[in-house]
């Protein structure tokens, strides 16, 4: 099965995408995360991928289809989340599962008000060491405390700082929008209403995937 978490900047993609992989045994591809791991471990990609990020800019088109390509080639099924993002994305995204004969299953549209948004953006503190995020009015938290991950230090990531969140939120309407017609088109989408509590999200998730 191979499944596309589609939604705007904070909408729970992350959050949901744990669980989601665990329970179902997909192979859970963030090119968020994935990107940040090539920051900090300093490669050519996460240099030239760093410049975009921090601004809250989308890395350029070919950057990303190369390294998510190379990716699904070494995987059965996905759970991509934050994968496509541009029209060009979502049709290399196409020509790729088709030549390893694999197809989309659904497309899981989370649905937020973006008021909402705004606010857990600004609110999020995310782990130095794990794909683990928190909210800033929760007691000192530390990754330590909620997971096996040994970090002790949260941090606010650059582009959840306001200026960087306008540009993330208008590129989504811009870029990335455009997706929710291309996959309606294909009868692939289900809308969430990700406006709700972690379990409720899942819980309707469940719904619509259960096997
Ligand atoms: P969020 O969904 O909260 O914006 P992500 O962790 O998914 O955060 O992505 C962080 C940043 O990584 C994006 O703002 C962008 O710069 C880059 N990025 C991630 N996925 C893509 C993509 N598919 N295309 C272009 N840039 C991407």
């Amino acid at each position: 099965m191979n499944i596309i978490l589609l939604g705007p900047p904070g909408s729970g993609k992350g959050t949901q995408s744990s669980h989601l992989a665990k329970k179902y045994s997909l192979n859970h591809l963030s090119t968020g995360d994935v990107l940040r791991s090539e920051i900090v471990s300093g490669s050519k990609l996460g240099k030239e991928a760093s410049k975009y990020m921090n601004e809250g800019n989308l890395v350029p088109d070919e950057v990303i289809i190369g390294m998510v390509s190379q990716k699904l080639s070494a995987i059965d099924s996905v759970l991509l989340d934050g994968f496509p993002r541009t029209l060009n994305q979502a049709k290399a995204l196409d020509n790729e599962l088709s030549n390893l004969s694999k197809t989309i299953n659904h497309v899981l549209y989370f649905n937020v008000p973006s008021e909402e948004l705004i606010q857990r953006l600004s609110q999020r503190l995310s782990c130095r060491n794990c794909p683990n995020t928190f909210t800033k009015s929760e007691n000192n938290p530390s990754c330590k405390s909620d997971s096996s991950c040994e970090e002790q230090e949260l941090y606010q990531r650059e582009d959840d700082k306001p200026e960087a969140i306008s540009i993330r939120m208008k590129n989504y309407t811009d870029l990335t929008e455009p997706l929710l017609n291309f996959y309606k088109e294909k009868n692939l989408m289900t809308n969430i209403d990700a406006n709700k509590s972690i379990a409720e999200v899942s819980e309707q998730i469940d719904k619509i995937i259960h096997i």
